[in-house]
């Protein structure tokens, strides 16, 4: 039977886990927090998923919760103007099956007791690069999940890959119950203050039930850059409804009964967006693969981290089970994070584009998508799959070809 090993339990490590536990892999998974203390512990994520990612979720068998968590059925878009209207606002449902947001600290402690369930072994520790050595001379393949966890650095830095060295966004997340839901349909309903940042919300699944996630997504330096003097709960509701008072009212509005789901409903921070190599090689040349956020790391204002997560999942887990009984060498390696990445990398330009001031040919396309419901239904598509978002969205050529068609009567 051959023997892997993942460190992180998180979105990958443990669909990945459960996946090859079914398969009768002898799979371990080394992680440094109990499901106890997941569930108990901060927020980690808005963790938004469109269609084709729960599709794969379906396929593992691990999608719990598709009864009980409020379904997000479409993308509603609005860009403020500064005198405090909205210069563009429209909203379309989404028609590749609908989105949700399963916390994930009811997530990952199901999955975690699934794994097990299934004959997994669950191993709560800190790995360094010390027992990487050890953990890799015992087993077939060792792959690293471990998102954002410093572990991950040990992975090369992909210069060519990574737009930026530095976070692009400082990012506020809130959880709250009674926020007014939209009149039509349920929405990851998302607004662009020019200058100044986004932010975005939608229906989700916590541990008290259903509520709303609030995700803040402020312009470092700017005026929405504001969680650095925030020192409890209660201030960290306070700035996220001052913030919408003062830049979008039509939120502000659906916001004034809102409290949050627990104390550790809350958080902030930034991180920079970055690509590292897959293969990483240890002091003693032992090679292990990174897998995920270790090695693509995306800033959530697009919300496709957990996708981009699960799909690696899924291309990294049919190339193991086609390399049979093969070796895991690093052509191996390099040739299933190639396969990856051949999607990933549309994910990551795009994701980047709206990091930086809007170009002018994306603004004049959001805005046609307000009288144009079909370049609407294109837009709100684009998030389950943003390979679709090429050419006629990136590039200003081919937007002003798209812009010339649409506007034919
Ligand atoms: C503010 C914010 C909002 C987001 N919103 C969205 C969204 O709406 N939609 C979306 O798709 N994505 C979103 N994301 C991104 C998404 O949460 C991640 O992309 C996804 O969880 C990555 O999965 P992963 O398996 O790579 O890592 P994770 O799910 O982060 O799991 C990593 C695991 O590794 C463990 N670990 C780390 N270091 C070690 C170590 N040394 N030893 C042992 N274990 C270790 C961690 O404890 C954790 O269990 C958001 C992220 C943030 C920060």
């Amino acid at each position: 039977m051959r023997k892997i090993t993942i460190i992180g339990a998180g979105q990958s490590g443990l669909l990945m886990g459960i996946g090859l536990r079914k398969k009768g892999y002898d799979v371990t998974i080394i992680t440094n927090k109990t499901g106890d203390e997941i569930y108990n512990g901060g927020i980690l994520s808005s963790q938004a998923m469109f269609g084709a990612a729960l599709d794969i979720e379906r396929d593992f068998g691990t999608d719990f919760w598709e009864d009980e968590c409020p379904k997000i059925d479409g993308i509603s878009l609005t860009v403020a103007a500064p005198d405090g209207t909205k210069a563009i606002d429209w909203a379309a449902r989404l028609t590749t099956g609908h989105a949700n947001s399963i916390d994930q600290r009811v997530k990952m402690p199901l999955w975690m007791n699934e794994f097990e369930r299934l004959g997994g072994k669950l191993v709560i520790d800190e790995v360094t690069i010390d027992s990487l050595e050890i953990i890799a001379a015992e087993c077939d393949l060792v792959m690293v999940a471990s998102g954002k966890g410093d572990i991950g650095k040990m992975f090369e830095r992909d210069a060519e890959k990574s737009a930026f060295d530095k976070p692009m966004r400082a990012l506020g997340l809130t959880y709250v119950r009674n926020m007014t839901a939209r009149t039509e349909y349920s929405t990851v309903g998302f607004n662009i203050i020019p200058g100044v940042g986004e932010y975005f919300s939608f229906p989700a699944l916590t541990t008290t039930g259903t509520c709303d996630i609030m995700v803040f997504e402020g312009i470092p330096g700017g005026e929405m850059d504001c969680w650095g003097g925030v020192s409890s709960p209660e201030q960290h509701l306070d700035m996220s409804k001052n913030i919408l008072e003062k830049y979008l009212p039509w939120e502000a509005d659906r916001c004034t009964e809102i409290e949050l789901t627990d104390d550790n409903g809350i958080l902030a921070g930034r991180f920079p967006p970055t690509i590292r190599k897959p293969v990483g090689r240890l002091p003693s040349g032992q090679i292990i693969l990174g897998i995920a956020d270790s090695i693509c790391l995306n800033d959530p204002i697009t919300g496709q981290g957990s996708n981009n997560a699960t799909k690696s999942t899924k291309i990294y887990f049919d190339s193991i089970i086609n390399h049979a009984d093969k070796d895991f060498d690093s052509a191996w390696m390099q040739q299933t994070f190639d396969e990856f990445w051949a999607y990933a990398k549309y994910v990551v330009e795009w994701t980047n584009a709206f990091l930086l001031p809007p170009q002018d040919h994306v603004l004049q396309i959001l805005g046609a998508a307000g009288q144009h419901p079909e370049t609407a239904q294109k837009i709100v598509d684009g998030f389950n799959d943003p390979r679709d978002f090429f050419p006629w969205f990136m590039d200003a050529d081919a937007a002003a070809e798209y812009l010339k068609k649409i506007a034919q009567p």
